[in-house]
């Protein structure tokens, strides 16, 4: 069975990242597959992500209700998740937020917001445009139920992220690491390609090789990917609380059990001054 725990506090502080790097304010969510019952989820109860600690964390289904006997509050809006997590059954993280520069491309027809700077690669060279007046007429413009959840991942098909009208966005990734990646540089490639727009001219997008290239580059775990999850994660006041699932020991073939333990020794003290 996968370490729960670590699973639980990598959640809290991908809340707390996503917080700090204006992505979520009051609002806006993160979820996280159950690594051991993909029908499963785990969100916080209804909290501003900057807040939340682990015991705030609940386990939902993919009918977005609480899997035990949970009288507190929960998002209103927890079905985008059980509804990206039920149609894409390799997502195993979700970020819905209503982050402002990402909101001018789900109004105006005009511009698509497409990957223009190098960090906005992984939103994909298709970024959707979801309209919940289309299927349900004049609502609160919240999705608050299953059906309003799997309209939405239906518009998301197998892409990234999916802008909603007059609302917000929601992204999926693979891993956790990655869609706080990925929701992170998003209104940052919406910011880049708003200021092109002002100077003027034809806006030069990268390319669809460019976009494989990265793609092809990428791993969760990389050193490059863990370096902004550790500064982002210490930024936010909760670099103590993070564990690398494959912390690089600097082992070569050739070393004993015992250097290694000495390595491993060595970096738990660094961990420790940290704090
Ligand atoms: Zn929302």
């Amino acid at each position: 069975m996968a370490n729960l725990d670590t699973i639980i506090k990598d959640l809290v502080i991908a809340n707390r990242i996503l917080a700090k790097e204006d992505v979520v304010d009051a609002y806006g969510h993160v979820s996280i597959r159950h690594p051991d019952n993909p029908k499963h989820f785990f969100i916080s109860r209804s909290l501003a992500p900057e807040l939340i600690e682990k015991e705030d964390i609940v386990e939902l289904g993919l009918d977005g209700q609480p899997v035990r006997d949970d009288k507190r509050a929960l998002y209103l809006e927890r079905f985008i998740h059980a509804a990206i997590f039920e149609a894409r059954p390799e997502v195993n993280a979700v970020v819905h937020a209503h982050a402002e520069d990402t909101l001018p491309f789900g109004i105006a027809a005009a511009t698509k917001l497409k990957p223009v700077i190098h960090s906005g690669s992984f939103i994909g060279p298709n970024v959707p445009v979801w309209d919940i007046a289309k299927k349900f007429g004049a609502t609160n413009v919240l999705v608050t139920n299953m059906a309003q959840g799997r309209d939405l991942a239906k518009c998301l098909g197998s892409n990234s992220v999916a802008l909603m009208r007059g609302h917000g966005f929601a992204s999926a990734g693979r891993s956790l690491i990655e869609v706080v990646r990925l929701s992170v540089y998003l209104p940052r490639n919406a910011r880049a390609l708003m200021k092109a727009k002002q100077l003027g001219g034809q806006i030069k997008y990268l390319s669809q090789g460019e976009i494989d290239s990265r793609a092809r580059g990428y791993s969760p775990y990389s050193v490059e990917t863990w370096r902004a999850w550790h500064y982002w994660a210490t930024k936010a006041g909760v670099g103590d609380m993070v564990t690398r699932p494959d912390a690089p020991v600097a082992v070569s073939k050739k070393s004993t059990k015992k250097s290694a333990k000495k390595a491993a020794k060595k970096s738990k003290s660094a961990k420790g001054k940290k704090r």
